[in-house]
């Protein structure tokens, strides 16, 4: 078969963008699912050729039988768990890129601590008994939330005035890391065995990222807390010498995971989203197993693809090259579920 019979397919948001402009590059034929809201604004990129209309996301299994007509390869990215959740991404019949697999091990935080325990990434401490905190502390709810919901704890006091917020809400009590985030995004070739590092950047949250602009003075009696809603990305490079961590603990998690679940295990684009201390160490805070938000700054390459490729490579684009050699040599399930 070749690659024209294919055509790709994501949602309207997170990085659907990307995704569809690195497979229009590679030759795909490319196709939106988008809310009515949403489509004037898509409708002005010149790169996707097919729109189909649902209601709201959550509709999505209505369209799943034409999908599949049309030999569609959806691409999930961070909406897919956001708005249909692990069950419905689980689930669904049309072709869908990635080990529904990793699913299960990446929702739970319990079993993703397993999974990087296993692969040896240094993680924040994490508490089980609201006794033995070592303060200050975050306590995170579970699950693709984009940082929202979540709460910084000083001491005992502050911890104990915040904890009815999460109300009947699964959440983790976890060490706060002082320090850079920084979240490296990945990407692992079954096809090549050839892991590689494609970009790097940095999250802006809101309002933590901002408090710095009004002076501590500015601050007292107004009883600011800081919350880590994420509302954009800036780039970052890491100092080389870090490098070579950074890359060996992606080694790590992939081969964890072939040993972990069915032996494929992750594959794609993944990100370890980390927090580099005072000590230089990296605190891996959560793995995303998916193309993340943050690479649609590198639309165009990053520093570290344009040594790779030697032209312009996003992840997206990188996504849509693995398929299309998927393609070329009758491995495209290896790569899909
Ligand atoms: P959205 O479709 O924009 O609501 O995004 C779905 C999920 O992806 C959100 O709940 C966030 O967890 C994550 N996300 C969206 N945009 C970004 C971003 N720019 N950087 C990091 N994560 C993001
Ligand atoms: P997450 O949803 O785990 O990606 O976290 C969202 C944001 O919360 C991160 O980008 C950090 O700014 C902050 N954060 C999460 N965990 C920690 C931690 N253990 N220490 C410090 N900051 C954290």
């Amino acid at each position: 078969m070749k690659k024209t019979q294919y055509t790709i397919a994501t949602l309207s948001s997170h990085s659907a963008l990307q995704i569809l402009k690195g497979a229009k590059d590679e030759g795909f034929n490319t196709l939106l699912i988008v809310t009515p809201e949403r489509e004037a604004f898509y409708r002005t990129f010149p790169f996707i050729d097919e729109f189909m209309t649902v209601s709201k996301f959550s509709d999505f299994p209505s369209i799943e039988k034409q999908l599949i007509e049309k030999n569609v390869i959806l691409i999930p990215h961070g909406s897919f768990v956001a708005y249909l959740g692990t069950q419905k991404n689980k689930t669904m019949k049309v072709s869908y890129y990635g080990n529904k697999k990793v699913l299960d091990w990446e929702e739970d935080r319990l079993k993703q601590r397993e999974w990087l325990e296993h692969a040896n990434i240094l993680m924040p401490q994490q508490f089980k008994d609201v006794d033995s905190i070592n303060y200050p502390v975050i306590v995170k709810s579970y699950g693709a939330a984009g940082g929202s919901g979540y709460f910084y704890a000083k001491n005992k006091r502050d911890y104990n005035s915040k904890i009815s917020q999460m109300g009947s809400k699964q959440f983790v009590i976890q060490e706060y890391v002082i320090g850079v985030p920084l979240y490296i995004h990945y990407f692992y070739s079954p096809l090549t065995k050839k892991l590689e590092i494609m970009s790097i950047d940095r999250r802006y949250e809101t309002n933590v990222d901002s408090l710095g602009r009004i002076p501590l003075a500015g601050q007292e009696g107004l009883e600011i807390n800081p919350s880590y809603v994420v509302v954009g990305n800036s780039p970052l490079v890491l100092r080389e010498a870090m490098l070579v961590e950074a890359y060996n603990m992606g080694l790590r998690v992939i081969e964890s995971s072939q040993k972990l679940m069915d032996g494929r295990g992750l594959f794609g684009a993944f990100c370890l989203e980390t927090v580099i201390s005072e000590k230089q160490k990296f605190y891996t805070i959560e793995i995303s197993c998916r193309i993340v938000a943050g690479t649609n700054l590198f639309t165009h390459g990053s520093a570290y693809s344009w040594l790779y490729y030697n032209e312009p490579m996003s992840t997206g684009r990188r996504i849509a090259r693995e398929i299309k050699h998927a393609v070329e040599q009758k491995k495209l399930k290896m790569i899909l579920d």
